[in-house]
């Protein structure tokens, strides 16, 4: 219900109560007045009556008095009269000759009690008052009643009685009652005319603010108060829209400049720019820690456990993988995964990363044949970290609606991710400057310095979990020769062949390692004697049937292996490579093209020891 409504409800509510009182009140007065004035009436008439009927008796003419009372009782609005006598008269008198004697028990109760009784009689049609008023013996008064009746002073004669009809009283009362209530009524229009004239403007206004009001507060700054014509309203309708115009202006302003450090511009932009600015700032701080966090991250694999932990504990994707995909070499690496990867992206290419596309199995069943779970729903989102390395980010949901709530999330994973891709690429490249310093630059080996490393940390681990490694030691034979023969340029593609034999012949698992000029170590893992022998053999018969070009001439060429089993022969890493060059050696001075496995029973001359 409006306010004017209501107004107006309240105005007649109190524009009734008080008519209504006023009705009961007119009433009540008019209805007394009423009785009053038939009460003196029937008072007067029975004064007649009493006067009349003295005179009929002092005249001699009780006889006649019939006419009398008949006259009386023909005014108008008497119904009826009669005279009734007391005992005492009857007594004396008899009953007259109209039968004179109490015709009911009220008339019985006056001529007793010598009082007046009076009572109202309503009917639908009609009111009528029945009056009983007595005549009473008085010495005192003209003619002495004493003198004619036998009886007491105050003692009851008789009494008369009269029907009057008051119904003109109730008429009269209703009538007026009408003109009263027809008055109040147009009274009561015209002041509610003038009080909603009056109450129209601030009403309006009112509704206004409320209407404004109410769309500020779901975020809409763009409407404005109607100040209609007065000039109070006005005034407030026009501050009241200059605050809202700044506070639009400012809400938008920040809400843009916030928004613009998000790259999820994608988000579900809500009607408020409150909202927004609090969902931007909230994001955004989210997103500053955890920049700040990543950048004290050491290793490239934190950063990512960094990445799946807010992926897993913000947005509560309970399965997915991340894959770096080498834009140079086309390799594709899992770096992280929760539940295992549900494709075989490491083996073959990736599509999301070759189209630089999202894709999403909710569009297209089994829109990538790298997934190799059918009825999979899966949602892969590539993401360009640098010129060499691309990210790809593969998340397995389980229903419909889960693909829905992640296909939302794209746009701040994006943040996320655009947020840890410098320090990606910086630990990328640390990666990449570590390996370098690593990996020797003509065969593509590690080095020395790997080795030294792979000493310190691999190994105490071998020796924990009791993994054995073979220790090859290669040299090549008479290699000065190359040199000298051809040139260095040829001794590097000497260098660069035997290298490849060796890589070919090992496995993933297995570390290969430029130890001088033309000297290689090999580590096989978990390598028993047979083994080491076996893989020894293969390179060295591989590499002598290689044939090396040097310009318009080749030729080929032998090396010698020397041999140790670690922990076997030695438990110290070092010793075991001392005991690889000192096989080395024996097989050099034994004629070389060979392989000699450590035997301390025979390989006892320390003399040919590098240094280490
Ligand atoms: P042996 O059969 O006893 O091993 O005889 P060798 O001639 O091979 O002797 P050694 O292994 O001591 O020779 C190593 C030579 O390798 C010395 C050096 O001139 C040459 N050399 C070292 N590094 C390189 C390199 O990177 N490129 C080339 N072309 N030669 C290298
Ligand atoms: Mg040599
Ligand atoms: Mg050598």
């Amino acid at each position: 219900m409006s306010t004017r409504q209501k107004v107006t409800l309240i105005l007649l509510g109190l524009f009734l109560t008080f008519f209504v009182a006023m009705i009961i009140i007119i009433t009540t007065n008019f209805r007394d007045f009423g009785i009053k004035s038939a009460e003196k009436r029937a008072l007067l008439t029975a004064e007649i009556v009493k006067g009349g009927l003295t005179a009929h008796m002092v005249n001699g003419m009780m006889d006649k008095r019939s006419y009398f009372l008949e006259q009386i009782e023909s005014i108008e609005n008497i119904d009826a009269l009669w005279v009734a006598r007391s005992p005492i008269v009857i007594k004396q008198f008899g009953e007259g000759m109209n039968n004179e004697i109490a015709r009911d028990e009220i008339d019985k109760q006056v001529l007793k009690s010598g009082q007046t009784l009076r009572e109202m009689t309503e009917t639908a049609t009609k009111s009528t008052m029945r009056m009983t008023i007595p005549f009473v013996a008085s010495a005192f008064g003209t003619p002495n009643c004493l003198n004619c009746h036998d009886a007491k002073e105050g003692e009851v004669l008789g009494a008369v009685s009269m029907i009057i009809d008051v119904s003109d009283v109730r008429g009269s009362s209703f009538h007026t009652v009408l003109y009263i209530a027809m008055f109040a009524i147009i009274i009561m229009f015209f002041i509610l005319l003038v009080v909603n004239k009056f109450m129209k403007p601030y009403i309006s206004i009112f509704y206004s603010i409320k209407e404004v009001m109410t769309a500020a507060y779901e975020g809409n700054y763009s409407k404005r108060v109607m100040g209609g014509s007065l000039s109070e309203s006005k005034a407030v309708a026009d501050m009241l829209n200059s605050l809202l115009e700044k506070l639009q202006k400012v809400f938008q302003e920040i809400d843009k400049k916030v928004y613009i450090f998000l790259r999820n511009k994608n988000k579900a932009h809500s009607y408020d720019p409150l909202v927004n600015i609090n969902n931007t700032i909230d994001q955004l701080s989210e997103i500053y820690k955890f920049k700040q966090t990543i950048e004290h991250d050491q290793e490239l694999e934190d950063i990512y456990e960094r990445l799946a932990y807010v992926f897993k504990n913000k947005f509560a994707i309970e399965d997915f993988t991340i894959i770096e995909s080498d834009k140079v070499s086309g390799a594709k690496t899992v770096v992280y995964t929760t539940n295992g990867c549900h494709c075989t992206v490491e083996k073959g290419e990736c599509r999301a990363d070759r189209i630089n596309l999202i894709v999403d199995s909710t569009i297209f069943d089994n829109t990538c044949d790298q997934i190799n779970e059918p009825d999979t729903q899966y949602l892969c989102i590539p993401y360009t970290i640098s010129s060499e390395l691309n990210l790809v980010i593969s998340i397995v949901t389980k229903t419909p609606q889960e693909s829905q709530r992640i296909r939302d999330l794209v746009g701040i994973i994006e943040d996320y991710v655009a947020t840890a891709q410098p320090t990606i690429v910086s630990k990328k490249l640390m990666q990449i400057l570590n390996k370098m310093a690593r990996v020797d630059q003509l065969t593509g080996m590690y080095n020395r310095k790997y080795l030294d490393e792979f000493a310190e940390t691999a190994i105490p681990q071998a020796l924990r979990t009791g993994t054995p490694y073979g220790i090859l030691m290669i040299d090549i034979d008479f290699f000065k020769m190359i040199n000298d023969t051809y040139g260095h340029d040829v001794g590097d593609e000497a260098i660069r062949i035997i290298s490849r034999v060796i890589k070919d012949s090992i496995r993933k698992s297995d570390v290969a390692i430029r130890f001088g000029g033309e000297e290689f170590i090999v580590l096989l893992h978990n390598c028993d004697k047979e083994f080491i022998k076996t893989i020894a053999e293969k390179i060295r018969t591989t590499f002598a049937k290689e044939v090396i070009s040097a310009g318009s001439e080749s030729f080929s060429k032998t090396l010698s292996v020397g041999t140790v089993m670690f922990p076997e022969d030695s438990e110290s890493i070092w010793k075991c490579i001392k005991y690889a060059d000192m096989s080395l050696y024996y097989a050099k001075e034994h004629g070389r093209n060979q392989v000699v496995c450590y035997d301390p029973s025979i390989i006892k001359n320390p003399s040919s020891q590098n240094e280490f």
